[in-house]
């Protein structure tokens, strides 16, 4: 199959072709003609699927088959739940329509950096606007964007959409919208309030579900779990980087916090490392990533809700300093890894305090990790010595329970063998 016969001109074929794309994946194939056709479309897919193209090729067909006249509404109305997810889908509107012969306007709509020049871009009216909810209702407020003539709305990683508490804002932007239009839901997963969500939204959707529970491309990250105790991490990924040629890593932690200390104990170390977390500016976030993307920097050290979605190209290597506290977002992290045919590495650091969590995250995903040792850091502490000192209150000093973790907890509990009397 080619993307010719999914009914798309060979403007876009042809741009796809040039950026190395044979053929369609199976979401591009489910969803391309599916969108022409103008039907609404509810997507179980993750990054990694080729999930972006299947909305934005038959998007960017409808637009270029029904040009617009001297003045631009807002036709496409893209929304996601970062930045850096907003920045790159306009990077892919630019590559794949670069040979279309009358030229879109794109608009970026998101917060963290000034709201004037994007107020100065949608001046004259824009075709599509790719935008994070705060800053479209912003700008909504000042008269800078009008949703009023939207043909499609597109919400990309709708689950963090709502994870991230955006559902306040995705009603307030609904209700601008005109009633009559076409519905494109995209979600790794579907907790309960994006499944209301969607059949509020949608009308007759196409369900579209080609993962099936299983990592789009699993076969090609090997995934290996290495016992350590907890302080001895960054001398084991100092270690890690020394013994394997890898272009450039990206290391997930827990807070911002440790972002910037691991990426500062690895410069002290002589390995070019940044971190990316949501305490940045836009400017250092967007300079992080570029610096990453261009190898300037070797290691990535960053938090999940700056890495979600981050598409790296040849990505070798993800460690999880810490491992993630969802067990969801586990699949999320090693799939920036082994993307788009290219084999990749997924390490897991695991002390015994963190052992529990790592079980339930490989039972949730219904993996089996092996548990390996590096020599030298061999693990000695138990879970009780490993346990961080408790505070005047018998608390857990720098690190209070929250309700997620006790549930996780509860979750992980595995009942006592129960003993014949
Ligand atoms: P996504 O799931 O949209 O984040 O895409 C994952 C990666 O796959 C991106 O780097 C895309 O450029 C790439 N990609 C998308 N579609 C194809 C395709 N049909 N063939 C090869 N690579 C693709």
């Amino acid at each position: 199959m080619t993307f010719a016969s999914l009914g798309l001109s060979d403007a876009l074929a042809r741009a796809v072709a040039e950026l190395g794309y044979d053929e369609p994946t199976p979401v591009q194939r489910a969803a391309i003609p599916v969108v022409l056709r103008g039907g609404d479309v509810l997507a179980s897919a993750k990054t990694g699927s080729g999930k972006t193209a299947a909305f934005l090729l038959p998007l960017l067909e409808a637009l270029r088959a029904r040009p617009g006249g001297a003045v631009r509404p807002v036709r496409a109305f893209i929304l996601v739940p970062t930045r850096e997810l907003a920045a790159q889908i306009v990077d892919s509107l630019q590559r794949y329509g670069r040979h279309l012969k009358k030229p879109l306007k794109t608009c970026l709509a998101v917060g963290g950096v000034s709201a004037n020049p994007q107020m100065l871009a949608l001046r004259g009216g824009a075709d599509v606007v790719v935008a994070t909810p705060g800053r479209a209702l912003d700008l909504v407020d000042q008269n800078a964007l009008r949703l009023g003539a939207v043909e499609t709305l597109v919400l990309d990683e709708a689950d963090r959409l709502f994870s991230l508490g955006f559902a306040d804002e995705l009603n307030r932007l609904l209700a601008l919208l005109p009633a009559r239009r076409q519905n494109l839901l995209f979600s790794a997963t579907f907790p309960p309030a994006v499944r209301t969500f969607a059949e509020r939204l949608l009308h007759e959707p196409t369900r579209i579900d080609v993962d099936d529970g299983e990592l789009p491309s699993s076969d090609l990250i090997l995934q290996r779990a290495i016992q350590v105790d907890a302080p001895r991490r960054t001398m084991l990924l100092r270690q890690l980087l020394e013994t394997h040629a890898w272009s450039h890593v990206l290391t997930f932690v827990a807070s911002r916090y440790a972002a910037d200390h691991v990426a500062l104990k690895l410069n002290r170390a002589g390995i070019p490392a940044t971190s990316l977390h949501g305490d940045l500016s836009q400017g250092a976030r967007t300079q992080a990533l570029a610096d990453f993307k261009a190898k300037r920097v070797r290691v990535l050290v960053a938090t999940d809700v700056a890495a979600r979605g981050l598409d790296i190209a040849g990505l070798p290597a993800v460690v999880n300093y810490d491992l993630p506290r969802s067990t969801v977002d586990y699949v999320h992290r090693i799939g920036r890894t082994g993307r788009a045919g290219d084999p990749g590495v997924a390490i897991s650091f695991v002390s015994a305090d963190t052992e529990a969590h790592f079980r339930l995250i490989e039972k949730r995903n219904h993996l089996s990790v092996a548990r390996e040792q590096v020599a030298g850091f061999e693990p000695t502490l138990t879970a009780v010595s490993a346990a961080p000192p408790l505070d005047a209150n018998g608390g857990v000093k720098g690190r209070r329970k929250s309700k997620k973790d006790k549930l996780r907890e509860a979750a992980a509990a595995v009942p006592p063998p129960k003993r014949k009397p």
